[in-house]
Parts: C-alpha cells; structure tokens; sequence
C-alpha cells in the first residue's frame, strides 16, 4: 500500500475538512483539539495525518514532507505556491480579505496622494500589491496575530486581515473600509507525489471534488 501524508492545520480548516475525507473514505483516529499528538493516525493503517501551523501547510507540502494537504488561499498568495499543484478550491473556511481602519477615521483623506499610510499585517505581499496597485504609499508593520489592535493603540492607521463574520471588527470599533479578495481553503498537492502515488492521490481528490459539486449543485 502507498503511504501517504495529509497536513492540515487545526480549527476551522480541520473541523470543515472532517467530512471530505470521509468521502474518500478516510477517518482520523484522534481529534488534535483534544490530542497534543502532531501525527495523528487514520482509519486506513497507510494513511496518517501531520497537524502543523496554517502557514507551515504550504511548506511542508512542497518539500515533500506532507504528500497533500489543506491551505488558505492567504496563506497560498503568501507562500507564493512553488512546487505545489492547485487542483481544488474546496469552498471551506471562507472569509474576506479586507482593509479595516478605526471607526471615524478619514480613510479617504489618508489615502490622498502624498500621504503615507501605516498599514499592520500578517500578509504583507497582499497588502503592498493591493496598495501598489491604488498607488497608495504604505509603511507596512509586520505583525503574527491580533492585528485588530494596532489601529487602537496607535501602532497602525489601517489594517489588513481576514473578516468572516464582522464580530471582532465590530467588538474593536473598527470598519471594513475595502474588500482585497475573497479566501477560500485549496486542495495542495505536491507535485511528484501526484505523478508517483497518482493511483492513491487521485481517487481522494475524486471524493473531494465530488462533495463540492454536490455542496455547489444543493
Ligand atoms: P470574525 O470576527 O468572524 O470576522 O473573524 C475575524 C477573526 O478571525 C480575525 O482575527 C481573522 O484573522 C480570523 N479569521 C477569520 N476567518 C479566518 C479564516 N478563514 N482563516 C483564518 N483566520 C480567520
């Protein structure tokens, strides 16, 4: 039997990612929440999944460490996807890449030309590309979690970050003043495993593609 590796990262990703492997038939013995294991085996004695950091997904897959796995298409532009084979949006953990500022703030007159905006983020290819293509002049702020504060004390006049329902804009007093892009979670294949374990790929991405048909068609 081919061995094969799956990463996925914890949360929303892994709880929305339970039901496609199931149609191909794959069932992890052990929930990561509740588990500190990193390798966490599966119903089928050859397939085993490695639960990793969300913007480790890419990497381990393109090193050929993971076979396949889940990643947010943030964190995909991020990575940049070199060595990885895109074949899926998988429609799951959707959200919107925004630019959201405090409430009140002119973000039209620091838009201006001749202003510098401060922007804090953890995707800072995303926001120069977006702010580059307006012409906008930014000073980005790199920051590794709850960018939502930075506007608050001072440390940015914007930020960029993923919304999905609003809540913690709205809890923050910030607004969502532009929409980037719309995210999504892919399907990342390695590109030799799909060549040397087709027979064993294939058939998951089958299953996978068939339940977002079917979730599409409903
Ligand atoms: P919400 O309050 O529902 O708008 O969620 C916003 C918070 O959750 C922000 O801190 C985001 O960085 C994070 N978030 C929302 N959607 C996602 C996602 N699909 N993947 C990772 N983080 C997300």
């Amino acid at each position: 039997m081919t061995e094969l590796t799956i990463a996925l990262s914890k949360g929303r990703i892994f709880e929305e990612t339970l039901p496609l492997l199931a149609s191909a038939g794959i069932v992890p013995q052990e929930n990561p929440e509740q588990s500190r294991k990193l390798i966490i085996g599966t119903n089928r004695p050859h397939i085993r999944l490695i639960i990793v950091r969300a913007s480790d997904v890419p990497t381990y897959v393109q090193y050929g460490a993971a076979d396949f796995g889940i990643a947010g298409k943030d964190v995909l532009i991020e990575h940049g996807g070199q060595g990885l084979y895109q074949p899926l949006d998988l429609n799951i953990a959707r959200c919107r890449m925004m630019v959201a500022v405090r409430e009140g703030f002119d973000y039209a007159a620091a838009t201006q030309p001749g202003c510098r905006l401060r922007v804090a983020t953890k995707y800072p290819d995303i926001a120069a590309e977006h702010f580059a293509n307006k012409g906008v002049h930014v000073d980005l702020i790199k920051l590794y979690g709850s960018m939502e504060l930075a506007p608050l004390v001072g440390l940015s006049d914007a930020i960029v970050d993923l919304v999905s329902t609003g809540n913690t804009l709205k809890a923050n007093h910030l607004q969502a003043v532009e929409h980037i892009a719309d995210i999504s979670s892919r399907l990342v294949v390695n590109k030799a495993a799909l060549k040397l374990k087709y027979a064993a790929i294939q058939p998951i991405i089958d299953a996978f593609a068939a339940v977002i048909e079917a979730d599409e068609a409903a």
